[in-house]
């Protein structure tokens, strides 16, 4: 187990920063994800911090002791990379053994190790099955075991299970949040995949250009995004652009108090925040189109200036399309500049602006 604090790390290829000016501390027994855009430095920072990179600027602590300028070999952490990279020549055995056998460890401990390694990732008798016998899903298993064995103290994954499919994917990151609590390894995990990050995460890092945009426990961060891009990146959210004059919002369809100072801004709420009545107002939103999805219908709404929002509503809300709606949302973010400028604390309920929309 270990401590792991970043300090004002940057990372710049030629003129452009990878990562600038980051800095995180993450605690003993932690997983947390950094979750971001394929572009956005999550790899860059995660290869400094296991040496494979060596940053520009800036400090890479564990347990208060400089790696920063360590070799990958003299670091306290594993790295799973997205493509298993297994030696093809060799077994499963010995591509789990080999990190040991480097560490001149006698035989009856190697082998005790690699069985319980094996074991740990749910491949126990698989020992002498050579890698290209295995699975996709099963090699990435030995990749795991292949870090797990060596005992680090963080363990580094690089969008592990990038390549394989949906559902092998939901089962492993399961099983790797399982063998992490069980073991209480800190973790940092990479991904582009919202789900994987809500799903894993003690704490989420949200990355854009670089740098962090939030860093927050993943109910926080869907529930209280602090900047628009958060809001976009995390769930589905509706953005409709419209203008705060006098604490309130001049949009004919979202007449919504914002007591802040007038200008332009962009309000934000989720598809079940937004419900929809018949009838609605000549001109007004209209039902575009409804899809059933079991446990809820999608209705995609159009806007009088052909932009598009969706309601989550019952299956059971049966919806025409072309038909005219009126709009009531509960639950909104107000962003301006990408910043969370307010957020209503859903008491507040706003219904069409009937002034504006009869003007
Ligand atoms: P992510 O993991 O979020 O997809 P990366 O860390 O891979 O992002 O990349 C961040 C930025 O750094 C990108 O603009 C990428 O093109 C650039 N980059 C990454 N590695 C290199 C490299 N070896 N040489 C030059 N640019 C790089």
């Amino acid at each position: 187990m270990a401590r792991l604090t970043i300090s004002n790390v940057c990372k710049m290829f030629g003129s452009t920063y990878a990562v600038e000016d980051f800095s995180l501390d993450v605690e003993d027994g932690e997983l947390v994800c950094l979750l971001g855009p394929s572009g956005s430095g999550k790899s860059t920072l995660l290869r400094m911090i296991g040496g494979f990179e060596r940053p520009s600027g800036g400090a890479i602590l564990i347990d208060a002791k400089d790696v920063t300028h360590l070799p990958p070999e003299k670091r306290p952490t594993g790295m799973v990379f997205q493509s298993h990279a297994l030696w093809t020549h060799m077994n499963v055995f010995d591509n789990i053994a080999f990190g040991l056998k480097l560490r001149r460890l006698p035989r009856a401990e190697i082998r005790e190790k690699v069985e319980g390694a094996l074991a740990l990732v749910g491949l126990a008798g698989f020992g002498k099955r050579m890698t290209q016998q295995l699975s996709g899903g099963q090699q990435q298993r030995v990749a795991l075991a292949r870090s797990l064995v060596l005992e680090p103290k963080i363990l580094l994954l690089d969008e592990p299970f990038a390549s394989l499919d949906q559902h092998l994917r939901e089962r492993l990151r399961e099983e790797v949040k399982d063998i992490q609590q069980r073991l209480g390894i800190t973790t940092l995990f990479v991904t582009h995949g919202q789900d994987e990050a809500l799903a894993l995460a003690d704490r989420i890092v949200v990355m854009r250009d670089g740098k962090s945009e939030q860093v927050a426990p993943p109910a926080e961060v869907y529930r209280n995004p602090q900047t628009q891009f958060v809001a976009g990146f995390i769930g589905l959210m509706n953005f409709v652009k419209t203008k705060v004059v006098s604490g309130s919002t001049v949009h004919p369809d979202f007449g919504l108090e914002v007591p802040i100072e007038d200008g332009e801004v962009v309000v934000a709420f989720r598809p079940d925040a937004l419900s929809i009545k018949s009838p609605g107002r000549d001109g007004g939103p209209t039902v575009h189109r409804s899809i059933d999805f079991g446990t809820h219908r999608m209705i995609d709404i159009e806007l009088a200036d052909a932009s598009r929002i969706k309601a989550m509503v019952p299956p059971t809300q049966k919806w025409d399309k072309n038909a005219l709606v009126s709009l009531t949302v509960q639950d909104y973010f107000v962003f301006r500049d990408n910043r969370l400028a307010y957020q209503s604390n859903g008491t507040v309920t706003a219904h069409c602006n009937e002034k504006l929309a009869h003007a």
